[in-house]
């Protein structure tokens, strides 16, 4: 039984069906033998609220909730393509929606956990369109419009806007060191674990002489990235690699 299960950046989308049959036969297979599954943002390409019920939104919420139901701790963080997951999601699928950043304990150490786009703070364009679709007001506004109307004003961002082409993974920026470290500081933290920029990868880092690490979840275009806690030190894989993994702690 792994304590923590991490996965970024699945990108779920009826455009790309066999990644979602990879993602579901992860949540009915692997995901399993965890006692929590944490989702760190853009698991959806496009939620355009709570009512968005398009194709695959709801096969993957019936089976994150059967998940949640089998008693795994499901918890999800947005993204910046589903920042609009909102309460009715998280009854839906009985996960908790996480705080940015949200804190947990791994083997008594702080752990930081966020989506990441946050940390990308030399992309001031991106920052400054990421202030307005999170300004709660404007949220609001745009949740009141019909489904239909919030597709087609989401389709004219994405062909027209330059905003939401960055948002494409070779055009993001990496995540500013300096951020990484201010934002660990401040929370008197040792771990951090985000996605947003698909670059996977483990970092030490030297925190004002202490050590620090910061694992990076890749995405689910090609790799089905996985990241979890063995006990003892944050691990980066893919979803194969969890069978082992699950074997040798109980060994
Ligand atoms: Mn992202």
């Amino acid at each position: 039984m792994l304590d923590a299960l991490f996965v970024s950046d699945v990108h779920l989308s009826a455009e790309r069906p066999e990644m979602v049959d990879a993602f579901l036969a992860f949540i009915d297979g692997e995901a399993r033998a965890a006692r929590a599954l944490y989702i760190l943002g853009d698991l959806f390409d496009e939620w355009l609220g709570d009512d968005d019920r398009r194709a695959p939104h709801p096969r993957v919420g019936d089976a994150l909730a059967e998940l949640s139901a089998a008693g795994v701790t499901l918890a999800v963080a947005h993204g910046n393509h589903d920042f609009l997951l909102g309460e009715g999601f998280a009854a839906r699928t009985g996960c908790r929606l996480l705080g940015e950043p949200e804190a947990i304990l791994l083997g008594g150490q702080r752990a930081l956990l966020l989506h990441g786009d946050s940390l990308c703070t030399r992309d001031l364009d991106y920052q400054a369109w990421r202030r307005k679709v999170r300004d709660r007001p404007t949220q609001r506004a745009f949740l009141s419009l019909p489904l239909d109307q919030r597709a087609a004003h989401a389709a004219t961002l994405r062909s027209s806007s330059r905003a939401l082409t960055r948002l494409k993974a070779m055009d993001i920026t990496d995540v500013t060191p300096a951020a990484v470290n201010a934002l660990l500081r401040t929370h008197r933290a040792t771990i951090m674990v985000h996605g947003h920029t698909h670059r996977p990868a483990l970092h030490d880092i030297d925190l004002d002489g202490a050590r620090a690490t910061r694992m990076v979840l890749g995405d689910w275009y090609e790799q089905d990235s996985v990241g979890w806690w063995d006990g003892t030190a944050l691990r980066l894989g893919r979803v194969a690699d969890l069978v082992g993994a699950a074997r040798r702690l109980e060994g």
